[in-house]
């Protein structure tokens, strides 16, 4: 007896790789052309009601075993141990919240996002920015799929956004020079000396686009303040909002090294609030390490009761 996420996998991963031996497409075009004869019901999965985590997983299987055959320097998923850690914290930290409006810059897949979602139990409504049309037309499909509640927006996240403010960012940003410097000339964190670090950018964007109070969850490179440009951002980050945590993942979870990244949760500075008690400076121990991971999420209990009151 095959699971749901077996077969819906293995509905996907048929259909694309039939696109792919036709050489009418890449396998991650035939995962595009597989959802939308799901989606159309001209073919279907076999299977028993799904829930929506096991239809995220199922294509996020299809998606990755896609880019796995054809590497292309944007197509990084979110991997599934860093988007469900960054779901507690989003789930904790609004806890009092009924409904959220959330924004995903960099959407990609909508894997992280997509995650977040399916874990909060509040109505939530999602905006999600792309460049890349493929990943854009695979995340509007997933959505479909998953009955998500989501605005898509197929354009440069760093010019300007017809998107009102939201309650939370969450974003897995990509990291490196951003290339339009007349764009990035409008950013107070664009560079004088080289080009400007789209991650600042990207960073500077979603902060206009949050309301007072609201919190920014963003998935940094571990060296975001060693870097040259990094007193800039110290200083816009001071003026414009609080360090609330820095959470720092283990490097077992990412391909290769240099790419180790980190959770960094801010909030936008409002009147009516203050800055926080204390700043968690986390570790996230071997995720295969039971105890150890209770410790941790007594520890961010902790934190988040102080930080509470
Ligand atoms: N969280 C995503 C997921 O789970 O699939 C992965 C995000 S990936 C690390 C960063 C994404 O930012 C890539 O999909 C890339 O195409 C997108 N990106 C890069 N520059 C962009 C820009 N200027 N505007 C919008 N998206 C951009």
């Amino acid at each position: 007896m095959h699971t749901n996420v077996e077969q819906i996998f293995s509905f996907i991963d048929t259909e694309s790789t039939f696109i792919e031996e036709q050489q009418s497409g890449t396998y991650l075009e035939g995962v595009v052309y597989a959802l939308e004869l799901w989606i159309t019901n001209k073919k279907v999965p076999t299977i028993q009601e799904a829930e929506k985590e096991q239809i995220r997983k199922a294509v996020q299987l299809a998606i990755l075993k896609g880019m796995k055959k054809s590497v292309q320097v944007n197509h990084q998923m979110t991997p599934d141990a860093i988007g469900l850690l960054v779901g507690y914290f989003v789930k904790e930290m609004a806890k009092d919240k009924k409904e959220l409006a959330i924004l995903d810059p960099a959407l990609g897949t909508g894997n992280l996002l997509y995650t977040i979602m399916n874990i909060l139990p509040t109505e939530n409504h999602a905006f999600g920015v792309e460049i890349d049309e493929l990943l854009i037309q695979l995340s509007a499909q997933t959505a479909e799929l998953l009955a998500c509640d989501i605005q898509l927006f197929r354009q440069d996240a760093l010019k300007p956004l017809l998107i009102d403010p939201v309650d939370i960012v969450v974003s897995d940003l990509p990291v490196g020079y951003y290339p339009d410097e007349e764009t990035a000339k409008d950013y107070f964190l664009h560079s004088e000396e080289e080009m400007s670090y789209a991650h600042h950018l990207f960073m500077e964007q979603s902060m206009k686009h949050v309301k007072p109070g609201g919190y920014l969850y963003f998935l940094v490179p571990d060296t975001i303040f060693e870097s040259k440009q990094a007193p800039k951002l110290h200083k816009f980050i001071k003026e414009n909002g609080w360090i609330q945590a820095v959470i720092q993942f283990p490097s077992t979870i990412f391909k290769t090294k240099g790419q180790e990244k980190s959770l960094l949760i801010l909030q936008k500075k409002s009147e009516e609030l203050n800055a926080p008690r204390e700043v968690l400076l986390a570790k996230v121990p071997n995720m295969s390490n039971k105890e150890a991971m209770e410790l941790f999420f007594q520890k961010i209990d902790i934190w988040q009761e102080q930080n509470a009151k």
